[in-house]
């Protein structure tokens, strides 16, 4: 396990992922019932854009901050907002220092009567991760490794939650492992709402991702992916995509909203652009 997400905190694939997130999360909460979220790759759950991590790859730079500083049209900005909206709460001087993973963007999304699952493998970051919710009666933090946690979790016994799931592709066959365990834990759970994230290196990720999930009989879901460059398997990654199963309605219509405007603040070469496919 060499990855550490604190090298890429706050860059393309976090913003696209975290906004997906907040509003999902926001829409399970139109009914009162409790939810659960399943974060199965956690990460530490809140970084420091001015450490050393952050610093040295620039990542943010071309990510969250060129997102805040653009001015997105009045529909968009609806749209991002619940992320937005904690970004900001963390930096209240207005100066961006510290980005909020997903742990600790859906940790301050949660209602009281809301619980939050955070798992994380490595045992520095899970250690971090333990003692940022130490105390939080509503977060249960543990050390596991997520593939085994989404099979152990799954269902929880709120009726209603999101799982997302966002390994760190350092193995070949991650795509297709994250299809294939996104439809077995859907089939445990059947009501979830589940969000798996990829990068987009060659360009046929989501055509591979959406036929394991028909194959599977998985009978709603999208994938939404943003490039930002043309794909090119010797190249850097071009852009990220999330499969998402059970979207809540309207999400994917949100989603080529947001994608279209990401699409032109985060540019970084010819080629890029978005698509959303809405299996229904
Ligand atoms: N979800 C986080 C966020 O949005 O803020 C970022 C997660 S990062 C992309 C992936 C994380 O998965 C890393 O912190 C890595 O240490 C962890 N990881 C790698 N393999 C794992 C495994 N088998 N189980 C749980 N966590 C793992």
């Amino acid at each position: 396990m060499n990855y550490r997400h604190a090298y890429h905190a706050g860059n393309v694939g976090d913003v696209l992922k975290h906004i997906a997130v907040a509003r999902i999360v926001r829409y399970l909460q139109k009914k009162p019932g409790a939810i659960r979220v399943i974060d199965t790759h956690a990460g530490i759950g809140l970084y420091d854009l001015a450490g050393d991590e952050a610093t040295r790859t620039g990542e943010a730079e071309r990510g969250v901050v060129r997102v805040l500083a653009a001015e997105a049209p009045a529909e968009v900005a609806a749209l991002i907002a619940p992320w937005q909206e904690v970004v900001e709460a963390e930096n209240p001087d207005g100066t961006l220092r510290l980005y909020p993973g997903s742990p600790w963007l859906v940790r301050r999304l949660l209602r009281p009567q809301d619980r939050l699952t955070v798992v994380e493998l490595h045992p520095a970051d899970a250690e971090v991760l333990k003692e940022l919710f130490y105390g939080d009666v509503q977060v249960r933090a543990v050390e596991l490794d997520g593939w085994l946690a989404l099979n152990a979790f799954v269902p929880p016994k709120e009726r209603r939650g999101l799982v997302l799931v966002d390994p760190a592709f350092e193995v070949p066959g991650e795509v297709a492992r994250l299809a294939h365990r996104l439809a077995k834990a859907w089939r445990k759970w059947p009501t979830g709402v589940y969000c798996g994230w990829y990068p987009v290196k060659t360009g046929s990720e989501s055509e591979e991702i959406l036929a394991i999930l028909s194959e599977a009989g998985v009978a709603e879901h999208l994938v939404a992916e943003l490039t930002v460059r043309r794909p090119d398997p010797d190249g850097p990654m071009a852009g990220c995509g999330l499969a998402i199963i059970n979207p809540p309605f309207m999400l994917s219509g949100e989603l080529e909203l947001v994608l279209g405007w990401l699409g032109t603040v985060l540019a970084q070469g010819p080629g890029g652009g978005f698509r959303v496919t809405h299996h229904a």
